[in-house]
């Protein structure tokens, strides 16, 4: 399962950091920015496969970033609003994945420094409980990547859904198979999201100005 919840506190961070003019011209709708903070990981459930996934985060500065930049600077505040969240999606798993890298090498797995990511960015903010997946509602599966079908992001993400809500009760077993040297690597990894974030509002900047 995706860090969703390290994504959806990156992007609060990145918001609160940006100047409130910035801000409220960047994003109007918040359920669009939260749903573009999950990025393109919700078509993982869909049936389109890890595969073109993979591929969306590794070609997204050639492939996705042009588009997510004429979003943001363009007329249609949902538009705008999911295309920041992407945005920051995109450059939250850079810096993880890359820092992932040689661990994951080494033997630890990618899957449990994500749920153990998770994990302590809810303890940061005091959230005893997961909290449940925000669901496309009809604008904003418009502006989901171009080329792909609304359909498949909305079946993707409604998996997804389901699948945090089995985890949000009974995800305990899985956290006791997180190793300690995994959550030591997951704590560096809570302050790398940290020490990015003015990053992230740099590069929503960047697309306004550009
Ligand atoms: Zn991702
Ligand atoms: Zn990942």
């Amino acid at each position: 399962m995706a860090d969703y919840n390290a994504h959806t506190y990156y992007g609060k961070k990145c918001l609160e950091y940006l100047s409130p003019e910035v801000r409220d011209r960047l994003v109007t709708d918040h359920t669009a920015f939260q749903m573009g903070l999950y990025g393109p990981d919700p078509l993982e459930f869909s049936g389109l496969g890890y595969g073109k996934v993979r591929h969306y985060h590794a070609v997204w500065r050639e492939e996705v970033l042009p588009w997510l930049a004429e979003s943001i600077r363009g007329t249609d505040p949902t538009a705008r609003s999911y295309a920041a969240g992407c945005l920051l999606h995109f450059i939250l798993d850079e810096k993880i994945h890359e820092a992932m890298k040689p661990w994951v090498k080494e033997g630890s797995s990618h899957y449990r420094l994500e749920l153990a990511l998770d994990s302590l960015v809810l303890q940061e903010q005091k959230i005893p409980l997961m909290p449940r997946l925000c669901v496309a509602h009809q604008d904003s599966i418009h502006h989901v990547f171009p080329g792909l079908s609304p359909n498949l992001y909305h079946m993707g993400i409604g998996v997804m859904a389901k699948v945090v809500d089995w985890f949000r009760w009974r995800g305990e077993a899985l956290y006791r198979k997180v190793t300690q040297k995994e959550w030591d690597q997951a704590w560096y990894l809570l302050k790398l999201l940290e020490e990015h974030v003015p990053d992230g509002a740099k590069a929503l900047e960047d697309c306004l100005t550009q």
